[in-house]
């Protein structure tokens, strides 16, 4: 196996999404003023103040969160890790709890003496099969570091004030493009020499296009360029938590609007003006970024950065085309669909989900529900969830100190997949754990093959399409009229992620494949495109132009969000399935769950029987189960 491989995790680290904006507009039934609703906001959280009648003002999802402050000294003196054990018959991961769990710095300088050994071993006449040894155990050996950065980030994300352990998560990443650059000597060496065909006798086509791409791209100037793009998304962070806007003369940051007690139209024109503070300085940086990640995808001989990232990046099996081909899709079948959905709670099903929303430690108080939906799922869920109950894999906070959002990770020295979830209050916090529990549930079977190597998409199935079959549970504890908004509520979430993922996908590969030299151009890019989904200035409260400074993956991992359309067309297929046979709805599901982790997207989809989100009549067959489960708009036919 091709080393590349061990890299690949840091970049699909699930980020717990969601799409879209916090400043969207939503109808409230029999009131005139609007009020916020929906998604995921970078914090600080931009929430407006509800008039009295209005309030409670429904959460947010939560959103993936600011990397902390990095600091040049270590605050905690790292504790040695455990010896791992085997893992016993009785569990299929290793048996390690929380407790277990200690940090301890990776020994760089150990990992590059194995990388210099081997390639010593290249000219000095040992035999194939030792070099080949050699090089395998480096490859476990490797996993240190993606062990190291699971644990520093945990223990970051946990306290985000922690110093050390955002320092240690850093250095992590840039010790990673390092050896980015010595793997990637060392294995053009071997290729180069006698011994290739026994070293890397398992290797496939694939594989060493590979090879010949990060052969031109892992060098220094790589090393300086990754730095940079670092830099810029610290900055990005920075941005987000320091921007102020000016009222009467003084300086305040978003979070200080609530307390300013002004009237709604003073209230948003505040809220403008620090989006157009922030968008300003956002802008800059991203316009820096692109032309990085241009250069990026230049050394490594691509003449297009959104290619470059699709093949390399995130190793899809569809183009960029095939993804804009999508997007004409959903908004010809799914914007219209959405607007009716946005538009459709009577009072009394908007009133039991605003209540829904503000229910408080809805994890615990619902164990007996969730318990239940394991059970049904299959018995091997019930295992995985006996084993994260057993071991405690999984930290619930709400601690205004520890990251926003939700994640699941894999250590794979431990053998140990693990949850992390902040807990934002409202019912939202069991169907963002039943999600992040999906993840959990696919890497308890398929270990760390299934972390390390399943396509994003598929696993974005095995935890959207959990989160959709747990739908009808909402039932048992709530009013019939509070169930309806709730469906209709998580039927918005789907289709947001359709269309934003479509939306942004767009917007990226518009913006990384044109000259782009202003802010105001990023901005009016984003205004056009969002229009052709549908989207006015009377959605939001800001203009319209500033929204995508609140999406973190226009930084953090560009060329991601599509992934959010591809899976939950299939996840929504499932739920279609279930609308009619819940059984076999759930055995499918299990099938994905259970899918060859080599297998591309497409080939999971077809050996399953799922339609390709690439064909209009799978998102008509899906935007049309949306129509029937909740009762809303009109079926749509192809053509
Ligand atoms: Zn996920």
């Amino acid at each position: 196996m091709n080393l590349r491989r061990v890299w690949i995790l840091l970049l699909v680290v699930c980020m717990l999404l969601s799409s879209g904006c916090a400043v969207r507009v939503v109808e409230k039934p029999g009131a005139s003023a609007p009020v916020i609703a929906v998604q995921d906001t970078p914090s600080p959280e931009p929430t407006p103040e509800p008039s009295p009648e209005q309030s409670p003002t429904p959460e947010s999802t939560p959103s993936p969160t600011p990397t902390p402050e990095p600091s040049p000294m270590p605050s905690a003196e790292p504790t040695p890790e455990p010896t791992p054990e085997p893992v016993s018959a009785e569990y299929r991961r290793g048996l390690y709890s929380f407790d277990d769990l200690s940090y301890e710095r990776p020994d760089y300088d150990a990992l590059s003496a194995e990388i210099e050994d081997i390639r010593t071993m290249l000219t000095d006449g040992t035999d194939s099969e030792t070099i080949r040894d050699a090089y395998d155990i480096l490859s476990e050996d490797l996993n240190v570091l993606n062990n190291a950065y699971s644990l520093a980030s945990l223990f970051s994300a946990i306290d985000v004030n922690d110093e050390y352990y955002s320092a240690e998560t850093e250095a992590i990443m840039e010790k990673f493009s390092e050896f980015q650059v010595l793997v990637t000597e060392m294995e053009v060496e071997i290729y180069e020499s006698e011994h290739r065909d026994v070293v890397f006798s398992d290797w496939t086509e694939e594989d060493f296009e590979y090879l010949r791409i990060a052969e031109k791209l892992y060098d220094e100037e790589y090393v300086r360029l990754n730095t940079r793009l670092e830099e810029l998304i610290n900055a990005y962070w920075d941005a987000q938590s320091n921007t102020t806007f000016t009222y009467r003369g003084e300086e305040y940051t978003l979070a200080e609007l609530d307390g300013l007690n002004v009237n709604e139209t003073t209230y948003y024109s505040l809220m403008n003006d620090y989006y157009r503070n922030l968008n300003a300085v956002v802008g800059e940086l991203y316009l820096e970024l692109i032309g990085i990640e241009k250069q990026i995808a230049a050394k490594a001989g691509y003449d297009n950065y959104v290619e470059f990232s699709y093949v390399y990046e995130y190793s899809r099996d569809y183009s960029p085309a095939d993804a804009l081909a999508l997007a004409e899709a959903v908004k010809k079948y799914a914007v219209k669909e959405m607007e009716d959905l946005y538009s459709s709670f009577t009072s009394m099903e908007y009133t039991g989900l605003m209540q829904a929303l503000n229910a408080t430690d809805q994890i615990f108080r619902r164990k007996e529900h969730i318990d239940a939906y394991v059970d049904e799922i299959s018995p091997e869920m019930r295992e995985a969830y006996n084993y994260l109950m057993e071991y405690q894999l999984s930290i619930l906070t709400d601690s205004d100190t520890s990251q926003a959002g939700a994640y699941t990770t894999y250590m794979p020295v431990y053998d140990l997949p693990f949850i992390y979830l902040h807990e934002n209050g409202g019912y939202m916090d069991i169907s963002n754990f039943v999600h992040e529990f999906g993840h959990f549930y696919c890497h308890y079977l398929g270990g760390w093959d299934s972390a390390n190597l399943m396509s994003l998409d598929v696993k974005e199935i095995c935890s959207q399409a959990n989160e959709l079959l747990f739908l009808p549970y909402y039932h048992r504890y709530n009013k019939l009229d509070t169930y309806n908004g709730i469906v209709k509520y998580q039927m918005i979430d789907a289709l947001d992620s359709l269309i934003n993922g479509c939306l942004y996908d767009e917007f990226q590969q518009y913006v990384f494949s044109h000259d782009i030299s202003t802010v105001e151009e990023l901005n009016e890019v984003f205004r056009t495109i969002s229009r052709s989904y549908g989207i006015g200035d009377d959605d939001y409260y800001v203009d319209l132009g500033y929204v995508w400074v609140d999406v973190m993956h226009n930084f953090e991992a560009p060329m991601y969000y599509i992934s959010y359309a591809t899976s939950i067309v299939p996840s929504l297929e499932i739920l279609e399935i279930s609308l009619e046979d819940r059984e076999e709805a759930i055995r499918i599901y299990n099938e994905v769950v259970r899918s060859d982790p080599e297998l591309t997207f497409s080939e999971t989809l077809e050996e399953i029987g799922l339609g390709s989100p690439f064909d209009e009549e799978t998102i008509v067959k899906v935007v049309n189960a949306v129509v029937d489960l909740t009762g809303v708009g009109k079926h749509v036919k192809v053509g």
